[in-house]
């Protein structure tokens, strides 16, 4: 679990205020939901047999003996917090959530035990046409933060749950026969999870594949032409993807149509986004037959990413527009110039100088906070009714103005 410091945080912001306000513009609305919920619900959605609920979650039995868990990812609690609270029965929902996400992994770039999503989910919509929404809206979200050449979007379909049961017979009987040579998880993997080994990261499990019956092979007519039609809203919008039919998600819920967003600049850790359809989940959870669909997105991701390809613009990371430096027994005066200020200059970020001091020091002080300028009030401005001001970046004269002058200058800036 890493701490965010200061010098990090532009990044995050650039990141968080581009999401939301992309996901906004496309309809969605905020929701919050606990960071605590039953264990239950995560096994119950998630997957007994999935690596989340195996051996990544952090649960524990809390005063009252009951189970609790802390979420590794967010639909589970979107949809019982929707559905307890009469959100989604017929009626379309367009959600997005942010926030801390916990899992019990080994940490390594990228990969951390505390990490963060952006998450959005849309029931009570059945059609290709939100599939292929979601994914243009994403490949927007790229663009608007400079990362677009730098991430490729993978399809496929996992069709109903009746098509993957005989996809998975079929490819357990090949497996089977082959069972030595799988790599040890995937060996394991053959009893509880078979569809997962087609993610195996062995690289002689995944010559063994190239033989095995294909999942396409085996999608119903109905998944089939829904997956067509993404496909083809995204060949309109010009959204470049490659269909993998080996992409399956680590997580039960998941059908029909299914997507990653990877990205070659990372290493290991390549997928920034991931999501797909679910159809079944709120009724498995409790709740009428829904249909839904959403996405989790990786936030210590994506920053690694604007980082490394320097999206995050210099502005974002500037502090402060002014430092406010008072000298000599003006105090009280000054406070209240900058008072003033900032009633007027709404926009303004500036710093006073507290704690008295020497002109040089302060001045020095004024440098190192990276602003753009120096207000300067001393004893002869405080007499005055005006303030110098000196420019601490340009090659620019300093200029002694009265207070509403400096207003009127500190907001073009
Ligand atoms: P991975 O294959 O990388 O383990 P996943 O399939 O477990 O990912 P999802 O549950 O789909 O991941 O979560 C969506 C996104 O959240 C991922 O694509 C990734 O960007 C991010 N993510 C998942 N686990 C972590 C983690 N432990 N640390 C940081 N980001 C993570
Ligand atoms: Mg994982």
């Amino acid at each position: 679990m890493s701490d965010l410091l200061p010098d990090q945080s532009p990044s995050w912001q650039f990141l968080e205020a581009k999401v939301q306000s992309l996901l906004q513009s496309y309809g969605y609305r905020e929701i919050r939901f606990p960071l605590l919920e039953s264990t239950d619900l995560f096994k119950r959605s998630i997957g007994e047999v999935t690596d989340i609920v195996e051996k990544e979650m952090y649960t524990w039995l809390d005063r009252n003996g009951e189970s609790i868990t802390l979420r590794p990812e967010g639909t589970a609690g979107c949809v019982r917090a929707g559905e307890q609270n009469g959100l989604l029965r017929n009626q379309v929902r367009r959600l997005w959530y942010s926030g801390a996400m916990f899992r019990y992994e080994r940490p390594q770039k990228g990969r951390l035990r505390q990490f963060h999503q952006f998450g959005a989910e849309v029931f009570g919509l059945e059609g290709p046409d939100i599939d292929a929404e979601i994914l243009v809206m994403i490949a927007r979200l790229w663009r608007d933060l400079g990362i677009h050449d730098h991430i490729n979007l993978q399809v496929n379909t996992l069709g109903t749950a009746a098509a993957r049961a005989e996809y998975r017979q079929a490819l357990v009987d090949y497996l089977l026969a082959r069972k030595a040579d799988l790599d040890e998880d995937s060996q394991r993997r053959l009893d509880s999870n078979p569809l997962r080994i087609l993610d195996s990261k062995s690289s002689q499990t995944q010559s063994l594949l190239d033989q095995a019956p294909c999942l396409h092979d085996f999608i119903d007519s109905e998944s089939r032409q829904h997956f067509d039609a993404v496909c083809a809203r995204l060949d309109s919008a010009g959204v470049v993807y490659e269909i993998n039919p080996r992409l399956v998600r680590g997580l039960d819920y998941y059908g029909k149509t299914v997507f990653e967003w990877v990205t070659d600049s990372l290493g290991a850790q390549g997928t920034v986004c991931a999501g797909g359809r679910y159809d079944g989940l709120v009724e498995q959870l409790g709740g009428k037959p829904t249909p839904a669909v959403g996405f989790g997105m990786g936030e210590e991701r994506l920053v690694l990413l604007l980082d490394a390809v320097g999206a995050v613009p210099d502005s974002v990371g500037r502090q402060l527009d002014a430092y406010l430096v008072a000298v000599g027994d003006v105090g009280h005066i000054a406070f209240e110039y900058s008072e003033t200020i900032r009633s007027q200059c709404p926009q303004l970020r500036m710093q006073n100088h507290c704690g008295g001091g020497s002109f040089k020091s302060q001045m020095k002080k004024a440098d190192r906070s990276n602003a753009e300028i120096a207000l300067i009030v001393g004893e002869d401005e405080a007499a005055t009714g005006n303030i110098s001001v000196k420019y601490l970046r340009e090659k620019k004269e300093q200029q002694l103005l009265p207070v509403a002058d400096v207003v009127k200058l500190l907001n073009q800036l």
